[in-house]
């Protein structure tokens, strides 16, 4: 290009971008780096933040873009930056768009990096694998405005907005006696009026291959659901707005909206409130995640009755299709084997999800084939950990079941390091670390 080469070297301070030409040329070229005078002239440059704007706009492809028209697509959640070499080839072979910068702000709290680093990391792994299909970077998990604006200066193609801390989880609990108060002292009598008439004396139909799904709303019902959601709504509408200002007349930004860490399932019906009352806003969604029925936990199989996951997700397919098509979104995703055949089969194919647990738990592997004494130290690192960081994250790991490290041979390492015991118990302490979004 321009008459230079471009290409990536390993060297013993990690990967360089090397430019490669005629003298003249090579100080044209817009890259900060050492350059050594030769016939060609090279340049060495560091992956830098500065030379990441260089290289998109000269590559414009290891840009992140909007994956919208992409039905189905995955998230790979690269902890480390160091994966998505790896990543982008798994995905190369099938059918598949790829999120290869997908992390939450709580992620990089805990690896120390930020969201212009992450989408960096991407579009260097992009540029070297020369993959010119297109990517995604969802900045995981917001879940205020000052947050989203932070993710969309950094330059991200997708928000996901967790509406967890806008949600009022006593709505489903307190007595009836009591909705009416609280109706009275936290919903705006305009709301009230329009909502009560967006859902009473209506029946919802949905008619699908496996059956149809219908959904009425009693006067409680839609009085718990707006309590529930009143504030989730104002807020999706808010940064909906803040998407469609900074896009102008394109579509630059995925939008999805995230339930799955909240404390009860998402039922249908909450899933089909929250879908009419955000289009009577305007609001457009790309994705949802609900929190299923059963157990997500990082990097495992799922823990649950199939039959009646299966059931729940077609009915949640059913209001995606009528209520913009959207994709579904499955949070913690990785390793749920048992399940991803049923995703498949009743999505149609049209789906999004988020992973990181495997990779991760790969690379602990490997770690503990090559370096065991680096792996002991980072396990017993984890056991001491275990207790705090387990207090955010969904898992069960029965540590007493892990066996002690210092009885294991360097070749039981591997093995263990990974162990999940049939009932999908995660053995590792290692799984701490995991949070696949
Ligand atoms: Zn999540």
């Amino acid at each position: 290009m321009n008459g230079l080469l471009y290409g990536m070297i390993r060297t013993g301070q990690g990967k360089k971008l090397i430019v490669v030409g005629e003298k003249e040329t090579l100080f044209k070229d817009p890259f900060i780096g050492k350059i050594f005078h030769h016939a060609p002239s090279l340049k060495v440059c560091d992956l830098s933040l500065e030379n990441t704007i260089s290289l998109m706009e000269l590559f414009p492809f290891t840009r992140p873009v909007s994956l919208l028209n992409d039905p189905l697509t995955i998230g790979t959640g690269d902890r480390l930056g160091l994966a998505t070499p790896g990543h982008i080839r798994g995905v190369s072979k099938f059918r598949v768009r790829p999120v290869l910068a997908q992390q939450s702000i709580r992620e990089n709290g805990q690896t120390g990096r930020n969201f212009k680093e992450v989408i960096a990391d991407a579009a260097w792994s992009v540029f070297q694998e020369n993959y010119r299909e297109g990517y995604g970077a969802d900045a995981d998990h917001l879940k205020s405005l000052d947050e989203v604006g932070l993710a969309l200066d950094a330059g991200v193609s997708m928000i996901t907005l967790d509406l967890s801390e806008k949600l009022n989880f006593e709505a489903f609990s307190i007595p009836q006696e009591v909705i009416e108060r609280r109706f009275k002292e936290e919903i705006d009598p305009g709301d009230a009026k329009v909502f009560l008439h967006l859902f009473l004396d209506k029946e919802f139909t949905f008619r699908g291959s496996r059956g149809d799904l219908s959904i009425r709303f009693s006067e409680e019902d839609v009085k718990r659901n707006l309590l529930l959601f009143h504030q989730a709504i104002d807020f999706s509408e808010e940064v909906y707005e803040i998407l469609l200002q900074r896009s102008g007349r394109k579509h630059l930004f995925d939008f999805e909206i995230s339930m799955d860490e909240i404390p009860f399932p998402t039922s249908p019906e909450t899933h089909l409130f929250l879908m009419i009352a955000l289009r009577h806003r305007g609001v457009r969604i790309d994705s949802l995640a609900p929190r299923f029925i059963g157990e997500f936990q990082k990097g495992i199989d799922y823990r649950g009755d199939v039959t009646s996951f299966r059931g729940q997700f077609y009915r949640h397919v059913l209001i995606s299709q009528h209520y913009g098509n959207y994709k579904l979104s499955i949070h913690s995703g990785s390793d749920k084997f048992s399940i991803f055949p049923h995703i498949g089969e009743m999505s149609q194919g049209k789906i999004h999800l988020k992973t990181a647990g495997t990779s991760w738990l790969e690379a602990v592997r490997l770690i503990s084939l090559k370096d065991p004494s680096l792996y002991r130290e980072m396990h017993l690192q984890a056991l001491s950990a275990f207790k705090e960081a387990s207090k955010h994250y969904q898992v069960t790991t029965d540590i007493c079941s892990i066996p002690q490290i210092e009885a294991l041979s360097d070749s039981d390492l591997p093995d263990s390091s990974t162990r999940k015991t049939p009932d999908s118990f995660c053995t590792s302490p290692m799984v701490f670390c995991l949070r696949a979004s």
